[in-house]
């Protein structure tokens, strides 16, 4: 049985802020509730007051926006996969949300939610640090954007504060030769959490040729993590079958996971390997 707690439902964002700024203990924030509501349940997770979000239509949508591609927090994994913009300028983010859960956890759950609960395996993290997304975190004190790696402090940490919401999150707008991926290792087809997962990105402006190669491990550090190892040996020659040996063993080596009743960390480090190679043999005869 949950403990009884008072229920608050604002349609307007000002108002969700005013009841954070004056609430800041034991408030929690609740989007889709696929996470909260299991933490309720199990105890683990005892507020006094719940906010709903779910009906603030500041935080819905996806558009394109000042060289940005602008989504809302409470765009489900459901929205994400299938948008237009998700697909063209940051298909591993669309890939990642298909892979959430199940088609019931992909309906209520949310991108926002995703992100604030810090989950190392959270599907939709690794494409957005791949992708070099931002974060706009607000109060009633005024709103920042920061890059989505600098959120995250480890399992179920992140730097906001009781008062802060995530009002936004934004990609770069690209245009040209942009390649973007997703892949995850899972026990099951649906329903597995990752046992690792790999998301690169990078433009490709001549065949062969990759820039701006940026590359985010889930599941084998406490906080999704980049393979800068991997970038600078991707970046700095052509994309062949002995570069992309190269590269994938040294993401391997970059990450130190641990042994838990998922995988061994000898496992989640070939699994590392075999990720990184899929992704960029998709991409060595141009994408
Ligand atoms: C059966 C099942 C399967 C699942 N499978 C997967 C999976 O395969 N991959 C995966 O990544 N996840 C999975 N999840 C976890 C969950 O569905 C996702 O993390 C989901 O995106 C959470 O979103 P939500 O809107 O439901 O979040 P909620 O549960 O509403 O909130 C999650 C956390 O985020 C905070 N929060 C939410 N919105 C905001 C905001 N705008 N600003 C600040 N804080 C906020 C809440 O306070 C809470 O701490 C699964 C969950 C279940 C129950």
């Amino acid at each position: 049985v949950m403990a009884s707690f008072r229920y608050l439902a604002p349609l307007a964002l000002g108002q969700a802020l005013e009841i954070l700024a004056a609430q800041t203990r034991q408030v929690k924030i609740l989007a889709g509730g696929t996470d909260v509501l299991v933490q309720m349940r199990a105890g683990t997770v005892r507020p006094r007051l719940v906010l709903d979000i779910a009906g603030l239509a500041e935080l819905k949508g996806v558009r394109q926006e000042d060289g940005w591609i602008w989504i809302g927090p409470l765009c489900t994994h459901q929205e994400l996969a299938g948008s237009d913009l998700i697909q063209r300028h940051g298909l591993a983010l669309a890939q990642g949300a298909a892979l959430v859960g199940s088609p019931q956890i992909r309906l209520r759950g949310t991108i926002g939610g995703n992100l604030a609960n810090a989950s190392p395996a959270a599907d939709t993290v690794p494409p957005l640090v791949a992708l070099g997304a931002e974060v706009q975190i607000s109060s009633l004190a005024g709103s920042r954007w920061v890059a989505v790696e600098s959120l995250l402090q480890g399992p179920a940490q992140t730097t906001l504060h009781p008062d802060e919401l995530i009002t936004g999150l934004r990609i770069p707008a690209r245009p040209g030769k942009f390649l973007s991926r997703y892949e995850k290792f899972g026990t099951r087809n649906a329903l597995s959490i990752a046992v690792a997962s790999v998301s690169a990105a990078a433009m490709m402006a001549e065949p062969g040729h990759l820039t701006g190669v940026r590359i985010a491990l889930g599941s084998v550090s406490p906080t999704v993590m980049r393979a800068r190892g991997a970038e600078e040996l991707l970046s700095a020659s052509r994309l062949d079958l002995d570069l992309i040996a190269q590269a994938a063993a040294s993401a391997a080596r970059e990450c130190c996971p641990i042994d838990d009743v998922r995988g061994s960390a000898w496992y989640r480090q070939h699994l590392v390997e075999v990720l990184l190679t899929r992704i960029l043999m998709s991409w060595k005869d141009g994408g």
